[in-house]
């Protein structure tokens, strides 16, 4: 049987910092990612990418200002496909205490129409966050071991903990960081995970079929949790809006837009741009793990293992934070990785 000191199930963004900033902290320390699929392509790879400092509670908001930082670093070190942008955050006059109080960096509000406030949001970016996690991946290969397309089968604590990998092998492993995205409810951890309530909500971002011009922005509206997102790369705009669709499977949510998704995302586009509404004909639909508060999740849940995600459609800009949370949920174990 192999042995390691620190596994991280799942490749997902999440995972992927989380196994760097644990080589980081406890150098010399044995660590394997196990991703069952490829490197970033669970909600990782249909995520919009959007970074914008955000957030409604306290801890939120320290975890924005983290993140943010530690985006800006490492999308310089590693060259990371993450790409500034300008934004705007709009909000109804009766919420506007609330866009001052969640947002970090707001410029001079405006009142575009009566009953209309609007503000200029720095430090906002969007990202290929697939390419993220697999940039983050390789640069972290030569100091430690991602096996994909090796699913962990189980999951059984016995003198730390023992996984049963799907090709039949199994791996020993002191530490265990449970970062699985949407899989919440695989048999290996699923009564592990229940008594923290998480969920699992559809997401849907249509796409707009019109090239961005260089001066486009991303425009937030915050009333309805949505915006509209120029993605330079692909050469199409994103809209991004409040989909209430509960206890969906990641295995076998629809992947393409129901008829329902392309109707509820014109209705909020058409009360805000409704020029582009008629452009909105395609998309991309998956899910992620909501907890209760609404607010991501870092837990040990049994002795040496850590649950890391639960981000609520939040799982890109908050991964670092959450990353460091884990580590320190690790570090404070009775014995770290690092100390056989
Ligand atoms: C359409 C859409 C738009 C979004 N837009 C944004 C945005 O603009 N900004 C933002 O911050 N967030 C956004 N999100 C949310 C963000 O993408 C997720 O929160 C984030 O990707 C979650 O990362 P993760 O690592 O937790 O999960 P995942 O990326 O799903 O990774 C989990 C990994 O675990 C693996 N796994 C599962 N079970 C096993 C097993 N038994 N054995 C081995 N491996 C396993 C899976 O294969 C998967 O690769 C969006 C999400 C969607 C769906």
């Amino acid at each position: 049987m192999d042995a390691v000191d620190l596994a991280v199930i799942g490749g997902g963004v999440i995972g992927a910092v989380t196994a760097y900033e644990a080589a980081a902290a406890f150098p010399g320390a044995d660590i394997a990612v196990l991703e069952r699929g490829l490197v970033g392509g669970g909600a990782t790879s249909r995520s919009a990418g959007v970074h914008f400092p955000r957030g409604a509670t306290a801890r939120v908001r320290s975890m924005t200002e983290h993140s943010h930082r530690y985006w800006q670093r490492l999308a310089a070190e590693l060259g990371l496909p993450v790409h500034p942008t300008r934004a705007t955050v709009r909000a109804s006059a009766e919420r506007a205490d609330a866009v001052r109080g969640a947002y970090l960096e707001l410029g001079a509000e405006t009142e575009p129409d009566p009953g209309t406030r609007e503000w200029v949001l720095d430090g906002c970016h969007y990202a290929d966050v697939e390419g993220v996690a697999r940039a983050i991946l390789t640069d972290l290969r030569p100091r430690a071991t991602v096996w994909e397309g090796v699913e962990v089968a189980a999951l059984d604590g016995d003198d730390g903990w023992v996984l049963t990998l799907g090709h039949g092998e199994t791996l020993r492993a002191r530490r265990v960081v449970l970062a699985p995205g949407p899989w919440i409810a695989h048999p290996a951890w699923a009564d592990l995970i229940a008594p923290l309530g998480l969920r699992v909500k559809k997401i849907v971002a249509a796409h707009l079929d019109t090239v961005p011009g260089p001066g486009d922005a991303l425009a937030v509206f915050d009333d309805e949790d949505a915006f509209v997102l120029p993605l330079h790369h692909r050469g199409h705009f994103l809209f991004s809006y409040t989909c209430d669709e509960w206890d969906v499977d990641p295995d076998t949510v629809e992947r393409g837009l129901a008829p329902s998704d392309l109707a509820d995302a014109r209705a909020v586009l058409r009360r805000h741009a409704p020029n582009l509404a008629p452009l909105c004909r395609s998309g991309r639909v998956f899910c992620d793990a909501y907890s209760p508060a609404r607010e991501p999740v870092v837990a040990e849940l049994c002795p040496g293992l850590v649950f890391a995600g639960a981000a609520g459609g939040s799982g890109y800009r908050l991964a670092p934070a959450i990353a460091a949370e884990a580590v320190a949920a690790l570090a404070s174990a009775t014995s770290h990785p690092s100390n056989r």
